[in-house]
């Protein structure tokens, strides 16, 4: 396997932000036929020859929504995996990519070395998100619990004048989370933040939240697919009614014991992930780590490579990196 450090460049952007690494040529040839973000990136079939692991971009993977836009950065779930933009693997998902290479692409310490774990995101809300809460527990991928896959989450602010909603207010019971769901007041439940750039939030699987309008944040989670949404905001769907609530599935994954998450600048340890964030100069080195794939997201340039645990690299790049290991 390669162990020998690898240069990872842009070399091309859409142009929505969005990078996209391959040569100027061949992206110009898909500018030519649309924006690179609404082309729908396909799956290649496995080859049987698998090919040595290198450090993987992906091409764009946007997700719109009634309230914004969600870039999928790296996703290993099989209804929207990133795609590999470039090289040997160019093509091929992520989910195929974990089952064929195992630990050597997501570590010794993934709950199930065939699947990856984490999903990261940029979500760029221009109006709030749905008031959500996902259920707690048990590492993902050992078994699966009747009520969903867990997901703990934590958001770092990239940007946005907007607030951010995270816990009930201490004190606050099932009966009246009913209540002011009922009453369209559940705001007055929310402990409310003003998104700052640079500041996290620890969002443990079991607590209440959600994104307000004008906030753009870089999200690492669980990756699960298990959201119940307990408050809309009184909004309706693109269809003119209001979208399904799940509030006995959220009551029941409430933990009320918990404690208010406070936005925070320091790294972030849990049992699913390990988050800092750091200034590089130049480059990044990462080195081998059979424990642990390290996920990096180059601030200033919206830029996601993930390292697989047996691979090596040096990263060209400026400014804050935000770096995710298991
Ligand atoms: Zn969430």
């Amino acid at each position: 396997m390669n162990r020998g450090a690898t240069i990872v460049e842009v070399v091309a952007k859409c142009c929505c932000g969005s990078i996209y690494l391959r040569t100027a040529a061949e992206c110009g040839t898909i500018h030519g036929v649309k924006h690179v973000c609404d082309i729908q990136p396909e799956r290649t079939r496995q080859s049987a020859a698998l090919p040595e692991l290198y450090p993987l971009t992906f091409l764009p993977n946007v997700h719109n929504a009634l309230w914004g836009r969600e870039l999928w950065e790296i996703s290993g779930l099989a209804q929207s995996p990133s795609i590999v933009a470039s090289g040997a693997l160019e093509g091929r998902a992520l989910d195929d990519l974990a089952s064929a290479y195992g630990a050597a692409l997501t570590g010794t310490k993934a709950p199930r070395p065939d699947v990856f774990p984490l999903l990261f995101k940029v979500i760029e809300a221009k109006d709030r998100l749905s008031v959500q809460v996902h259920p707690a527990g048990g590492a993902l991928g050992t078994t699966r619990p009747p009520e969903g896959d867990p997901k703990t989450e934590m958001w770092y602010v990239l940007g946005g004048q907007g607030r951010i909603f995270a816990g009930l207010k201490p004190g606050t019971d099932a009966a009246q989370v009913e209540e002011c769901v009922r009453t369209g007041r559940f705001e007055e439940l929310l402990v409310q933040h003003e998104a700052h750039e640079g500041e996290e939030l620890f969002i443990p699987g079991g607590t209440v939240h959600a994104i307000g309008g004008d906030v753009t944040v870089y999200e690492v989670q669980q990756s699960s697919d298990t959201t119940y949404r307990l408050y809309d905001w009184g909004r309706v769907g693109t269809d003119g009614k209001p979208r399904q609530l799940h509030v006995e599935e959220a009551l029941r994954a409430i933990d009320f014991d918990l404690s208010v998450p406070q936005p925070q600048k320091k790294e972030v340890t849990c049992p699913y992930f390990k988050f800092r964030s750091l200034v590089a100069d130049g480059f990044l080195d990462v080195a081998v780590n059979p424990q642990t794939f390290t996920a990096l997201y180059m601030v200033d340039d919206g830029r996601s490579v993930l390292v697989p645990a047996n691979c090596s690299a040096r990263i060209a790049c400026n400014g804050r990196v935000l770096a995710t290991t298991l």
